[in-house]
């Protein structure tokens, strides 16, 4: 199990959202969070009949940065909307194997149940899905809990319900 992690913001992102994020991986597990260098946001990725980024190329991008000296997990973090070509939009994407993710912001801002997403709630959303991919590379699958940030986010009342934190069973799963 590593102890440290990066977060990469590809392109503009609130510090306020960056430093919330760090906050909650270190909360929900213990990782020292370190600050990658920010990245240009990710066109390469952009596809234009969907007006979307293709999240599997982020993440492929992402595991360069991450081959650095020490093979850290890395998360990237932007304000885009992303998606894969089998499912209509995704929070956020992980991948073990690369050690990398990334959560995609753009849907967070949106309004849910006639409330609006103050800032607190956005940043709340963006620890919330970002812890949720961090637990994906240290092995954690989806969880049936709904109050535990691995609960698999399908709209917004998902991911505003769950979290931060893990649940026992996962907690235990990933100190075992
Ligand atoms: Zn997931
Ligand atoms: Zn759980």
């Amino acid at each position: 199990m590593p102890t440290r992690t990066v977060i990469v913001p590809l392109g503009t992102v609130a510090r306020e959202i960056v430093q919330q994020v760090a906050l909650g991986i270190k909360e929900a597990f213990g990782l020292t969070v370190e600050r990658g260098p920010i990245q240009q946001k990710p066109t390469y990725a952009f596809n234009k009949d969907r007006h979307q980024y293709h999240s599997t190329a982020i993440l492929r991008r992402l595991a360069q940065l991450k081959a650095g000296a020490e093979n850290l997990p890395v998360i990237g973090l932007a304000e885009i909307d992303l998606f894969v070509p089998d499912a209509p939009f995704l929070y956020g994407e992980a991948d073990r194997d690369a050690l990398s993710a990334v959560v995609g912001l753009t849907r967070l801002h949106e309004e849910h149940a006639g409330r609006t997403a103050d800032p607190e709630r956005l940043k709340r959303r963006a620890q919330v899905e970002a812890v949720h991919e961090v637990g994906h590379l240290l092995g954690l699958s989806h969880c049936d809990d709904v109050r535990c940030v691995m609960f698999f986010s399908q709209t917004l009342a998902d991911s505003d319900r769950k979290g931060p934190g893990l649940c026992a069973s996962c907690r235990a799963a990933i100190t075992a």
